[in-house]
């Protein structure tokens, strides 16, 4: 038995998964009709669920009676299902997602639009707060990240509600510009996403074996003058990039603009299929990546649609740590995507990863998952090597 601390998720979406806890959830449904028994008993006066693959089954609109309102997210949330009931309420004040939620460039570039959309059904107070910290505290995490915020007031409401050191800011671009110097100076930075989702297929990879759309959201010029842009807000940068189309992309563009970059902290969020050229090149760079050992088990889950290759090369820790010389906490961080959050849903895939090459030693996870200090509690972890399991426990103080 070891003890460890609790965890800094440094990617996920607290504000967005703590509304949408209270969406159902599709996420244990691998067949249909447990889906639609769940959904078709939904009283609410629009149904929202989440946790949807669609590697399992899709919806149309015979599946629901015309007076039920469904609106049903992927669990990559890159893929955003609704019935012609739901569309006629989400024309009331967002017309241009009804228009173009099978344009799947339009839905990767409006990403955060639809999701501050979808979680605003449910509203957050105080209350609320403290309840989604306490829940997430009983999955182990101690720091929280919101990846997502478009609207000034979820930031006043952050400061103000005495939890800020709890929860790490990241905001759209477009918001930056409208705070004022407080509010900047509480925020970790901006985000943008170059590249779709694995569960939509449009990550920028050219392994799958099945039908894609991987799509670049930038052409070259359009993500190195972006990024030009961005440097010169003077705050962090956080950069969306599965494939290792979208990482070089990027890695290419910060190059080039390599005597712009200040003291400022540079985020490649997921890399989760970088090359070791391309890790060599971030690391030179001071690129911090940002990867999720949850994504791990993409090599089983998605080995529907990724070649063997990608299964295999998928979160290289092995090569970024041994070969590229990352190192847990300092330039190569963890987090959960939310997918799932909790110890639970990392531990297991660290210390026994599907592939070989994913392996981290429990001194990496610490390093790079784990608050530096015990006070709040601490986690249990009980290891067993011979039936490969980790089993955790939650200790709080
Ligand atoms: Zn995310």
């Amino acid at each position: 038995m070891v003890s460890i601390p609790l965890l800094k998720d440094n990617h996920n979406h607290f504000y967005t998964y703590s509304g949408l806890n209270k969406a159902l959830d599709l996420f244990n449904t691998n067949e249909k009709k447990q889906a639609l028994d769940l959904l078709l008993k939904d009283k609410n006066e629009i149904t929202i669920a989440k946790g949807w693959f669609d590697a399992y089954y899709n919806f149309t609109d015979s599946d629901f009676n015309n007076n039920q309102a469904v609106i049903i997210i992927n669990n990559s949330l890159h893929k955003y299902y609704f019935n012609s009931k739901a569309a006629n309420i989400i024309c009331q004040s967002f017309p241009a997602w009804v228009e173009n939620n099978n344009n799947q460039l339009w839905v990767e570039k409006n990403l955060q639009q639809i999701i501050s959309f979808i979680s605003g059904f449910f509203k957050f107070d105080k209350n609320s707060l403290e309840h989604a910290l306490k829940d997430s505290e009983k999955k182990g995490i101690y720091i929280n990240s919101d990846m997502y915020i478009s609207d000034s007031e979820l930031i006043d409401f952050t400061i103000e509600s005495g939890h800020q050191e709890r929860i790490d800011l990241w905001i759209s671009p477009r918001l930056f510009p409208e705070l004022n110097q407080n509010q900047k100076d509480k925020v970790k930075g901006v985000k943008i996403f170059t590249d779709g989702a694995l569960g939509a297929c449009t990550a920028t990879i050219s392994g799958y074996k099945i039908n894609s759309n991987p799509i670049l959201t930038y052409s070259d010029s359009q993500i190195l003058q972006t990024i030009e842009e961005l440097l010169e807000l003077n705050t962090g940068l956080a950069i969306h990039c599965i494939g290792d189309k979208a990482s070089e992309q990027v890695i290419k563009s910060l190059e080039e603009l390599k005597q712009s970059i200040g003291s400022q902290d540079i985020r490649i969020e997921h890399s989760q299929f970088i090359t070791k050229d391309q890790a060599i090149r971030a690391k030179k760079l001071g690129i911090i990546l940002s990867m999720q050992p949850n994504f791990n088990w993409d090599s089983v889950i998605y080995s529907d649609r990724l070649s063997q290759k990608h299964c295999e090369i998928n979160n290289p820790f092995r090569m970024l740590i041994d070969d590229a010389g990352f190192i847990p906490g300092k330039d190569l961080i963890f987090g959960s995507d939310g997918m799932p959050s909790g110890i639970d849903g990392c531990i297991q895939q660290s210390i026994f990863p599907p592939v070989p090459g994913q392996k981290l030693s429990l001194d990496e996870f610490i390093a790079g998952y784990c608050i530096d200090k015990t006070k709040p509690g601490y986690i249990q972890l009980e290891i067993d090597e011979l039936k490969k399991k980790v089993v955790s426990t939650v200790i709080l103080a």
